[in-house]
């Protein structure tokens, strides 16, 4: 069976594969630099790469677009309150997203494209849509017509049929459910960043930015565009309304979205107190890798319940394959080769692809994986599995490693600083004092998992190193 996707255009599973020359032409919507990614980013981003990975193992070979949104309102709120030039504020948290991809094992899109790089360009399409009638100005800015496409919602499969025509909008962040005329260009207010351009001074809006970066690069019909599922609506109807338009031709085969995360059950938000970055996760002792494995075990239209008990259990899983492939490495089998065995990897490959194969299922994926593990440690301690069966065990760790990308430890990971440790004490002493003791315990299992091992005596925590 063929790589089969759920497409929410069509709302269909659908055997996926390249239009033409055996690549991929596929666009991501890539992150706005204003702050540190949190993990519920992290979740998409982490998608895309499973989904990269995939398509490789496919056969395929990706061209792959991700855009850096580099000019937004949040950034240029934030900016001015620094007093800092746009852009010097928005390399810093592109730097920290580039660093924390690598944390998180990221292959790096062949091609990243700052928006702020493509602003001419971004008018230019303005302009010809304007030339076309899809367009019109108010007070300086201009706005996308809705309802010169009557195909808008074809997507979000939401019936715009009639309602709320003529009616703007010009901010970043829109509510649900509100299919208003769209912002294009936004005319200079106060000392805003602004540019001279053909439609005039001022600075693109959000959704054209997409649009057009992905067809200068790939074509006016991309094979695959994915986001998280929170940008389905407005954001990618919007991309392809002002796409079709601009190129009369369908703007992409198959869209591909990911579903929210959870943390404890809850919406992650700062007011709750639930809102977590990589960093956050890091310095509470975890390997990055740990994250990027809960974020992946997760098949991608489920939504995701992030805890750190999930996260304890990750671990868990990583070491459980770290350790089969220790011993792989460093037992005594004896010579000859089990063909049963043998059979047995075989089947735990053909069972871990046909489960990616399926809509990227890598809950079925590990699945297969532990099964086979568990098994062939039974065989192993029966002195059952020989020499001649390592090379079709590795073959399974590699096709594993292949996706997941977990086996080789962080060099770093666990090595928290003496002043790191007892920072970390005090925190639960506070916790403890508060009668916290969710967050006590939290903090003594983060520490544990970094191999610090806290005992408490009557003078106090005393503390050692594993
Ligand atoms: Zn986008």
């Amino acid at each position: 069976m063929p790589l089969r996707l759920y497409n929410t255009l069509t709302q269909e599973v659908q055997p996926f594969a390249p239009e033409r020359d055996n690549t991929v032409r596929m666009y991501t919507c890539g992150p706005t630099v204003y702050d540190y990614a949190h993990i519920g980013n992290f979740r998409t981003f982490v998608f895309y790469d499973i989904l990269r990975r995939w398509l490789r193992a496919c056969g395929f070979q990706l061209d792959h677009v991700m855009n850096i949104t580099d000019v937004d309102d949040k950034i240029i709120r934030n900016a001015l309150a620094q007093n800092k030039p746009i852009g010097e504020y928005s390399a810093i948290y592109t730097q920290a997203f580039f660093e924390d991809c690598e944390l998180l094992r990221l292959e790096k899109p062949e091609r990243v494209t700052p928006a702020t790089e493509y602003i001419q360009e971004m008018a230019n399409a303005i302009h010809k849509l304007g030339e076309e009638g899809y367009t019109y100005e108010a007070d300086g800015s201009v706005y996308f017509r809705i309802a010169r496409f009557p195909e808008y919602g074809k997507l979000s499969h939401i019936d715009f049929s009639g309602n709320r025509a003529g009616a703007r909008v010009d901010v970043d962040n829109y509510e649900k459910d509100d299919a208003r005329d769209f912002v294009l260009w936004k005319a200079p207010k106060g000392d805003e960043p602004a540019w001279d351009t053909i439609v005039g001074r001022g600075r693109p809006g959000w959704h054209i930015e997409c649009s057009v970066m992905a067809i200068r690069y790939l074509g006016a019909t991309l094979d695959l565009h994915a986001g998280g599922i929170d940008l389905v609506f407005p954001h990618h109807e919007n991309e392809i309304a002002q796409s079709e338009c601009l190129t009369h031709q369908p703007f992409s085969r198959f869209w591909v979205h990911s579903e929210f995360l959870l943390v404890e059950g809850q919406k992650m938000s700062k007011s709750l107190g639930n809102f977590y970055t990589l960093r956050d996760i890091v310095q509470q002792g975890y390997a990055p890798e740990t994250l990027r494995y809960l974020l992946a075990s997760v098949p991608y239209r489920k939504a995701l319940n992030f805890t750190f008990d999930g996260l304890k259990s990750a671990a868990t899983a990583i070491d459980r394959v770290r350790n089969f492939s220790l011993r792989l490495s460093t037992d005594k089998f004896p010579p000859g080769v089990s063909p049963v065995l043998d059979a047995r990897a075989a089947k735990a490959m053909d069972d871990f692809r046909a489960s990616m194969d399926d809509d990227l299922n890598t809950a079925e994926a590990l699945a297969a994986t532990f099964e086979y593990i568990r098994e062939v440690n039974v065989a192993m301690d029966r002195g059952e599995f020989a020499t001649g069966n390592i090379a079709s065990a590795g073959a399974l760790l590699s096709l594993f490693d292949s996706v997941f990308a977990v086996l080789t430890p962080t060099a770093t990971a666990g090595s928290l600083s003496d002043a790191e440790v007892e920072a970390r004490i005090e925190q639960r002493k506070l916790a403890k004092k508060a009668r916290n003791f969710k967050l006590s315990d939290e903090i003594r299992d983060a520490l544990t998992a970094a191999g610090i091992i806290l005992e408490d005596t009557k003078d106090g925590v005393r503390w050692k190193r594993k």
